[in-house]
């Protein structure tokens, strides 16, 4: 399968453009906007109102006719203009699907902007975004893109909380919202504070994010965004502040980025590391864990448990392999822990069968192949990467939840005891007579059997 396969060649994985319209709708005086296929429309508008969206997501339709003779194109720019109100948005983002981007409709076309409202048109099909952790960097990087050709060419605004006295460290990647004041005191002895969290809340959060010392890649997938950086001329940060190992070493590639004294660097790691020790020791973990995913933060989820004591097996992300992550593939394949990036559904569940772990973490379909063999599982999206990781909150709150769910083995073997070999293959459903099972018998030309055909 190749590197790019996407959810066509691997129906597992959700469809991407549902990371680009969650970065759109998170933001203040956006409006966002599909053009595709209702079916598609309607899959991701229900993913997003069930995430909470509270906003309204534009649509424009097509049918065969409007597809080819141009129409389409004519919709959605009269759609981006019936909303480019500069009263309400300072953003209009427009986003062809798989079936418009396949025919080819040109949002190049669009305008730059519309009554000073900035149109931000890409193309986000599954046959091009391979996840939609990606898609998410795609809509990011396109932002901050316009927003650093707009900081080059004249003054713009502040952020809405003013600008701090210290110089500071962009954070690429949705993490914990008490994850950036965690990092912002672990820089102070350095004279650094973190800075913007990217994908940002605000437009005029996009200038403040590249008015950065340095990006630290805290997710390492934003390679789009973090070249963005570097044509604004800011150093970049692999790994995060995760953990000790990962902490110290982080703050040590922050310090050699942003040219800050050694004594200083020595400082912050005296200041950080006893609490983050002392934060370990009090949140052990006992137990066999897979961890798996597509958030992009697998691999610093795995290094924490690892500090906590735990046993992990294996790590699958389904993000490609990056600079970005390199420190942290490095640090868990030292200790003998296989990293597979690009994971399938195959790779992380064949993980969970080879290693029988205590605890298997990972996306829905994983957990519930867990779940079926008795293994305590924990759905990733919304139980790990929701939680604090950084500095001494991480530890704990990662601990709580893991050891948790270890606990819940005994319930899981007595359900399954008691459930066993019913709802399953032949037995699913209900039936108010013996199901009839055909004989199984080899299928010509295959290796496989099924039932009821024969050579
Ligand atoms: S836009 Fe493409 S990947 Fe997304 S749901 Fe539709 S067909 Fe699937």
């Amino acid at each position: 399968m190749s590197d790019q396969a996407g959810p066509h060649d691997r129906p597992q994985t959700m469809c991407p453009a549902f990371g680009s319209l969650r970065v759109g709708l998170r933001m203040r005086r956006t409006a966002t906007v599909l053009a595709g296929s209702a079916c598609c429309v309607y899959g991701l508008s229900f993913t997003a109102h069930f995430y909470g969206a509270r906003r309204s997501i534009g649509y424009v339709p097509f049918d065969s006719e409007s597809l080819v003779t141009g129409g389409l194109f004519e919709d959605i720019q009269q759609a981006v203009y019936d909303l480019a109100d500069p009263d309400h948005y300072d953003a209009v983002v427009v986003i062809n699907l798989c079936v418009p981007t396949a025919a080819g409709v040109p949002l190049r076309l669009l305008p730059e902007a519309i009554n000073g409202v900035r149109v931000v048109a890409l193309e986000i099909p599954g046959f091009g975004v391979p996840t939609h952790a990606e898609a998410k960097d795609r809509l990011a990087a396109a932002m901050l893109h316009y927003a650093r050709r707009e900081a080059e060419s004249g003054p713009v605004a502040a952020p809405r909380s003013g600008r701090g006295e210290l110089p500071t460290v962009a954070l690429l990647g949705e993490v914990f919202p008490g994850d950036p004041v965690s990092i912002s005191r672990m820089l102070e002895p350095m004279g650094l504070a973190a800075g913007q969290v990217v994908p940002t809340r605000e437009w005029r959060e996009l200038y403040a994010a590249l008015d950065c010392r340095a990006a630290a890649a805290i997710h390492p997938f934003y390679t789009e965004s973090l070249a963005e950086f570097e044509a604004a001329g800011r150093p970049r940060i692999p790994s995060a502040p995760v953990g000790r190992d990962g902490t110290a070493a982080w703050l040590e590639a922050v310090g050699a980025a942003c040219g800050v004294d050694p004594q200083a660097v020595e400082a912050a790691k005296e200041a950080a590391l006893p609490d983050l020790e002392a934060a370990l020791a009090a949140a052990p973990i006992e137990g066999r864990i897979t961890v798996s995913g597509y958030e992009g933060s697998e691999l610093l989820v795995a290094r924490l448990l690892v500090e906590c004591g735990a046993d992990v097996r294996y790590v699958g992300t389904a993000l490609p392999h990056t600079p970005w992550a390199e420190p942290d593939r490095a640090w868990l394949e030292a200790r003998g822990i296989p990293v597979q990036f690009r994971a399938t559904l195959e790779d992380d569940t064949g993980a969970v069968d080879a290693y029988r772990p205590d605890l298997a973490i990972g996306t829905t379909p994983v957990v519930q192949h867990a779940k079926e063999r008795a293994i305590p599982g924990l759905y990733f999206t919304n139980l790990i990467s929701a939680r604090p990781l950084m500095g001494p909150a991480g530890p704990g709150s990662l601990a709580q939840v893991i050891n948790a769910a270890i606990g819940n083995k005994e319930r899981f073997d007595a359900m399954n005891a008691f459930f066993a070999g019913v709802g399953q293959g032949e037995t699913a459903g209900i039936w108010t007579d013996e199901p009839q099972v055909p004989p199984r018998v080899q299928v010509a030309g295959g290796d496989q059997q099924r039932h009821g055909e024969g050579r």
